[in-house]
């Protein structure tokens, strides 16, 4: 962690809103602070916190920072968290606008902070580690799903869907729901890899695809996209980028996408055929709407697999016969493992994976969820928590 620059430093060296050092773009004109045992403490001598509450969950949500929020207590094998930052991912509009079901108050489940306080039968040595709390806040380790996939597992709980998440300034983690970030990654360049980073690994991962083959990844400029194409490059993967606009297409080409295709002026059908041999890829990833969906068929050569990570509610428009005919496979994926998530931030620490990411205020938070409901997020929006 870095300490507070002086001012004058600041403004005299570096543009307020760009950290060359981390190649992140800051909104809010904010460093991170430095940690000391005296923060934990005064931690714990509060008893209310702020946090973005979501008022009326659904169509006319919005988002109320409030000040009032009890600051919870670590049970038995709990510790609690302060955060620093937390990404804003497009789970958090469905949840908020009540298109997938939300009972929390409060969303978000990309966090980062230290742990400030231990409950009962957690290691001393996680005290004041830095963490990161993700959407898996528990799984069961029991059920017969756990032993094939606990992403799948069907007594699972998710931060900022059933349990307070991580747009507030204090959360809850059970030990074994706990990243330790490595030392090399700053907090808010960790943050997107929490679920963007880790949801773009399991997909890819569950593709099954072999070096060399192609992938299509639609949306790829967007928050899980972006990440995606970095991280299909890393596992020697081909990849044809679907987005729209320059800016998307030079963010797709410079993070190591093969061709990038644009879905508003490139007959994508064709073009995706022509690059394959005439036969489609290997394997569509949709991190996008319901109209890159539908198209995904189309995309895929015969044998070939589809794997859906982003969240659409509309049904899938796939007959049984042309799924045998072409011995079709559909796959969900909506995490990554903790097994990926180690081989993630390693591909992270060596330089190789690399989020793009704006760093916003917290204030921000409502704006921010209606900018990605419509599309505009270019690579991942970082909240910072204040302190
Ligand atoms: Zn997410
Ligand atoms: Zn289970």
């Amino acid at each position: 962690m870095k300490d507070n620059p002086p001012s004058f430093i600041l403004s005299a060296y570096f543009p307020p809103s760009y950290d060359f050092a981390k190649d992140v773009y800051y909104i809010v004109n904010s460093w991170p602070r430095p940690r000391s045992l005296y923060t934990a403490i005064m931690a714990e001598a509060r008893d209310t916190q702020s946090g973005a509450w979501v008022d009326q969950r659904g169509p006319d949500a919005r988002i109320k920072i409030r000040n009032d929020i009890p600051i919870p207590e670590p049970g038995t094998c709990e510790v609690l968290i302060k955060l620093s930052c937390s990404g804003v991912c497009h789970s958090d509009v469905h949840n908020m606008f009540g298109n997938t079901p939300m009972t929390a108050d409060i969303g978000g489940h990309e966090g980062v902070g230290h742990v400030v306080k231990l409950g009962t039968n957690v290691p001393h040595d996680l005290l004041q580690k830095r963490v990161g709390v993700k959407w898996l806040h528990t799984y069961c380790k029991q059920c017969e799903i756990c032993a094939v996939d606990v992403t799948a597992c069907p007594n699972q709980h998710n931060s900022g869907r059933d349990v307070p998440g991580t747009f507030q300034q204090y959360t809850l983690s059970p030990v074994e729901g706990l990243t330790i970030i490595p030392d090399a990654l700053d907090d808010v360049v960790a943050a997107p890899l929490l679920c963007a980073g880790l949801s773009m690994y399991g997909s890819i991962s569950r593709a099954g695809l072999k070096e060399g083959e192609w992938l299509v990844l639609t949306g790829a400029g967007g928050g899980l996209g972006h990440l995606g194409v970095q991280i299909a490059r890393e596992k020697g993967l081909k990849v044809i980028a679907i987005d729209t606009g320059e800016q998307k297409r030079n963010l797709c080409l410079k993070l190591g996408a093969t061709s990038f295709l644009d879905f508003k002026s490139d007959d994508v059908e064709t073009r995706v055929k022509e690059l394959t041999n005439g036969y489609g890829a290997h394997a569509v990833i949709s991190t996008a709407g319901p109209a890159a969906y539908a198209q995904s068929f189309r995309l895929l050569r015969n044998c070939g697999t589809l794997v859906c990570v982003g969240l659409v509610t509309d049904n899938l428009t796939v007959s049984p016969f042309e799924l045998l005919k072409r011995a079709l496979r559909i796959v969900g994926s909506s995490v990554g493992t903790p097994e990926h998530l180690e081989e993630l931030l390693e591909m992270a620490v060596q330089g190789k994976v690399k989020p793009v990411v704006q760093v916003r205020a917290f204030e921000d938070l409502d704006d921010v969820l209606r900018e990605l409901a419509a599309y505009q997020v270019e690579g991942r929006i970082v909240i910072k928590i204040p302190s």
